[in-house]
């Protein structure tokens, strides 16, 4: 018995979920667990003021469990503050599943965990996340409606992360024009961090340009392929943001800009796909503003991918979709512009914008 480790007065000071420190108001948390195929998931709902909330599955073997329910909490709430900012009608949702994607990821896995998306009867949307594919999300079609991100063949607007890394250059290139007074990045050292499905389409994009593009990855596998298609440099040092360079582009996981990190940066530019990249968004926003790096509000610039979900749920084409994508760069320039005019960080300036418009319907309704 847990008792017997632990007393119930020592049990009583961990508040483990209403205080969490990434607890911020959400509305629900789902705890999913299936014995059979070996499921354990959270799904969370951050807030539903603007639509159902929709947000990708992500399946990592996250050391603790506190961990999960650490980045399930921050990445639903990312969600809300994104699909605002770029005006979806949506709210902000995001699911986590605990394990080995590579070993652990079965079809009746994901099959079970439709069945749990879909007790939630559309108040929770899923999608491709860190770990998933688009054959994933057609598994989870079986079972419900309650899914995006599917493939083509089956109805889908397909793999959205080829349109978060189209998203994220267009980001970056806002921020290039903020930083350098040009957005062409021909030239420009960029570090990319991650190259997976959004962190290779980004090279893509950079390779396209003439940038001079550096890639890390724990995968080397990954790094071989997309080192040897795009005729990017493979960064082989151990102290990747200390580096010299004009930009840095995370595209792994969050909270990359930390405290151990924050007083490396060599960058001048900071934009990239990953969410959640400030460890903490009011100290490190503000410590990346003092010294003068500009930073391209993640859940801004990394929007592609639901603007290319939703458009299964609205039923626009490939046309709007770009048309939504290639706006991030207006919007990113105006973010980081009003940031300066009125003395505070881009991630508050981004943040005010779609906290505005979540509470101007809220009032509405
Ligand atoms: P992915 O799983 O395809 O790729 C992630 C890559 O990061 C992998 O190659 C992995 O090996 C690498 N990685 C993990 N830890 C690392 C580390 N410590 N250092 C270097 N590399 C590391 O995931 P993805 O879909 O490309 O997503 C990447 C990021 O973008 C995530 O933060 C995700 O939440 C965010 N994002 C993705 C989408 C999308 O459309 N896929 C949309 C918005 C945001």
């Amino acid at each position: 018995m847990v008792t017997d480790l632990i007393s119930t007065s020592d049990l009583s000071k961990v508040d483990p979920v209403f205080g969490q420190l990434s607890f911020d108001n959400h509305e629900q948390l789902v705890f999913c667990n299936d014995k059979d195929t070996g499921l354990r998931a959270i799904i969370g709902i951050h807030n539903t003021t603007l639509g159902p909330a929709l947000g990708g599955t992500r399946m990592w073997n996250y050391e603790t469990e506190w961990d999960a329910l650490n980045d399930v909490l921050r990445l639903s709430r990312g969600m809300t503050f994104k699909a605002a900012i770029t005006g979806l009608n949506l709210g902000g949702g995001k699911a986590v599943i605990i394990g080995d994607a590579k070993t652990q990821k079965t079809p009746e896995l994901m099959k079970r965990f439709g069945e749990f998306v879909h007790s939630l009867s559309g108040r929770y949307i899923t999608a491709e996340d860190v770990g998933m594919e688009t054959k994933d999300m057609d598994l989870v079609r079986e079972v419900t409606p309650y899914v995006t991100g599917i493939s083509e063949e089956k109805g889908g607007a397909g793999n959205p992360s080829p349109i978060t890394a189209y998203g994220v250059f267009m980001g970056m290139k806002a921020a290039a024009k903020y930083a350098f007074g040009s957005e062409i990045l021909e030239d420009r050292t960029v570090y990319v961090e991650g190259i997976g499905n959004v962190g290779e389409a980004l090279v893509e994009n950079l390779s396209n340009e003439g940038a001079k593009i550096f890639i890390s990855d724990i995968n080397q596998e990954r790094l071989d392929y997309v080192s040897k298609k795009y005729n990017a440099s493979i960064y082989t040092g151990n102290d990747l943001y200390s580096e010299e360079m004009d930009i840095y582009a995370p595209c792994a996981l969050g909270a990359t800009i930390n405290d151990r990190t924050i007083h490396q940066f060599k960058a001048k530019v900071i934009a990239g796909g990953a969410n959640n990249q400030l460890a903490d968004e009011h100290k490190h926003g503000l410590l990346l503003r003092d010294r003068g790096i500009v930073y391209a509000p993640d859940f801004l610039i990394n929007a592609g991918g639901i603007i290319n979900v939703y458009a299964e749920l609205e039923n626009y084409g490939r046309h709007e979709i770009i048309r939504k994508t290639e706006n991030i760069f207006n919007t990113t320039l105006e973010i980081l512009q009003n940031a300066e005019t009125n003395d505070i960080t881009a991630h508050q300036a981004a943040f005010d914008v779609a906290q505005a418009r979540i509470d101007a319907r809220k009032k509405e309704n």
